[in-house]
């Protein structure tokens, strides 16, 4: 409650500043400039199943040779930005500083992006879902930069949001580990707190790498009986060894 009051008051008192450069933002309530906008990375062209960014060559619509050999546990994946500069900067300051301006810009460009894809046919999920942190660190940061996406982007859509998810192991952060420790090291970390009486969820989280948090909270929802998760981050990490990866 707070928070949303302080978001309105800043929105409707202070002029809107880019973030990234400090020019005019782009309009009222937006803290980003036109140019800066610009200049964040799509990842337009990008596999269904786990929104890995495809080779230029490969046809629209192609299913990645990881996600035919292995179908992730979730049924697609839409991430609109890849984990590049200057996203990525935008990321971390949602997750360590400055969240309440970022999670407005973010939320809002990520809805967005969302609204063109609904409209252009894409299966319309019944609720949202963000993938939860375990409760140390939701206390320790003070907030889950999931949730602060998913705000927006529930409103802008006119989707419930759902705190469905509990972290029952407060496993070490993903980004601390190998990829391949990644998968270990969250099995089994979610259950479901609550009943979720939808047969189609999507689950929001701020960034996707190896899809393996995201995939542990689809099973959670699939074992409490949806029958359908989506997985939609903004922005995603191409995994090591693909031609996106620029890291
Ligand atoms: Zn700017
Ligand atoms: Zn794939």
């Amino acid at each position: 409650m707070v928070y949303r009051w302080i978001n309105i008051i800043q929105s409707r008192l202070l002029p809107a500043v880019c973030l990234l450069c400090g020019a005019p933002g782009e309009a009222p309530g937006r803290d980003l400039c036109a140019g800066c906008r610009r200049d964040l990375p799509l990842n337009a062209h990008a596999c269904p199943r786990c929104a890995e960014p495809l080779p230029a060559s490969a046809p629209a619509g192609t299913v990645c040779g990881r996600c035919r050999r292995l179908p992730p546990p979730f049924a697609a994946a839409f991430a609109p930005y890849r984990y590049d500069w200057p996203l990525d900067r935008l990321i971390v300051e949602l997750k360590f500083r400055r969240r309440l301006a970022v999670a407005r810009v973010l939320g809002t460009l990520f809805a967005e992006a969302l609204a063109v894809r609904l409209a252009a046919g894409a299966p319309r999920p019944q609720a949202l879902v963000p993938v939860p942190l375990h409760p140390k660190r939701l206390a320790a940061r003070g907030y889950n930069q999931a949730a602060e996406l998913a705000r927006p982007v529930a409103r802008m859509l006119g989707l419930p949001l759902l705190d469905a998810g509990r972290r029952v192991r407060d496993t070490a952060a993903q980004s601390a580990l190998a990829f391949r420790e990644r998968r270990r090291n969250v099995a089994g970390a979610f259950v479901l707190a609550q009943g979720v009486p939808h047969a189609h969820i999507a689950l929001i989280d701020d960034v996707l790498t190896t899809g393996h948090t995201a995939g542990e909270c689809a099973r959670a929802l699939q074992a409490g009986g949806v029958e359908r998760v989506e997985v939609w981050t903004l922005a995603r990490t191409p995994a090591p060894g693909t031609p996106g990866r620029t890291a």
